[in-house]
């Protein structure tokens, strides 16, 4: 009753050059990941089957994109795991279940477990039960581990032994405006933009707390707007080719900055 709605692993859809201005993070995660997997007899003695990432940050910074961005440029298959639901896993005593999350991963190798809000699998109080239990089953080579949380703060301390995760890595928000315009680059790589869009002047007029998913939002705005505008013109003309319709959605992301 209690398992965890597992989806099949596979190779996720989310590229590179979609996650913007977190340029450091991205080079360590993919050197922790990639390496291993490229020389592979040069990581395979005892001491290093156990291969874990660790971000941590606050909400919205693109944790959950770079873990998916990481696997598809390694070619790796994916599996998200909600740390809430491990936990009811747990009271409902059913390692049963955990067991079937490592199989499931185990048959897709190579293969990321994403474990997304790992914050909330702390034991039970009075419990034990050691959480960082979890890690320890990670003893091949082409499984990897990658935990997220908002909250590294609450992270029960067995987690973080050593061992269980290689890295720990800080996704922040960047105050800088480039950081805003490298990640609108990104969000709009795929965007026909008008051409007097200047996506700096968009970061520059960006609270400087914004972060990557407030980023997001604006643009799904600016892109749905644009979408209208088109219907809009499509409705006046339906002798138009609507093929092109598509094409012709031209966004004007600076209507969205007053
Ligand atoms: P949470 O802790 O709330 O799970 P998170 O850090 O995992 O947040 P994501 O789920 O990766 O955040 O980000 C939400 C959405 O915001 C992404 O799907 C993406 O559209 C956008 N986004 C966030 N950060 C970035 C970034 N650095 N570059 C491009 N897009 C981003």
């Amino acid at each position: 009753r209690n398992r965890a709605a597992l989806g099949t692993p596979k190779v996720p859809n989310v590229k590179w050059e979609d996650v913007g201005g977190l340029e450091e993070v991205k080079k360590v995660i993919l050197d922790t990941i990639q390496l291993p997997l490229m020389y592979k007899h040069l990581f395979s003695s005892k001491l290093r089957k156990r291969s874990g990432v660790l971000l941590y940050g606050p909400p919205g910074t693109g944790k959950t994109l770079l873990a998916k961005a990481v696997a598809t440029e390694c070619s790796l298959n994916f599996l998200s795991v909600k740390g809430p639901e491990l936990i009811n896993m747990y009271v409902g005593e059913s390692e049963k279940n955990v067991r079937d999350i490592f199989e499931k991963a185990r048959s897709a190798r190579p293969c990321v477990i994403f474990f997304d809000e790992l914050d909330s699998l702390a034991p039970a109080r009075g419990s034990s039960a050691d959480s960082g239990g979890v890690m320890d089953r990670v003893v091949s080579q082409d499984l990897f581990i990658i935990g997220a949380t908002n909250r590294p703060d609450l992270l029960d301390s067995a987690l973080l032994r050593p061992g269980r995760f290689d890295k720990l890595l800080y996704v922040g928000v960047n105050t800088d405006a480039s950081y805003r315009e490298r990640i609108l680059k990104a969000q709009t790589r795929k965007y026909k933009l008008h051409k007097n869009v200047s996506l700096l002047s968009v970061a520059q007029r960006c609270p400087p707390n914004f972060t990557g998913a407030d980023i997001y939002a604006l643009c799904a705005d600016a892109w749905f707007h644009a979408a209208k505008r088109s219907v809009k013109t499509f409705e006046a003309d339906p002798s138009r080719n609507d093929d092109s319709s598509a094409e012709e959605v031209i966004v004007e992301i600076d209507d969205f900055m007053t």
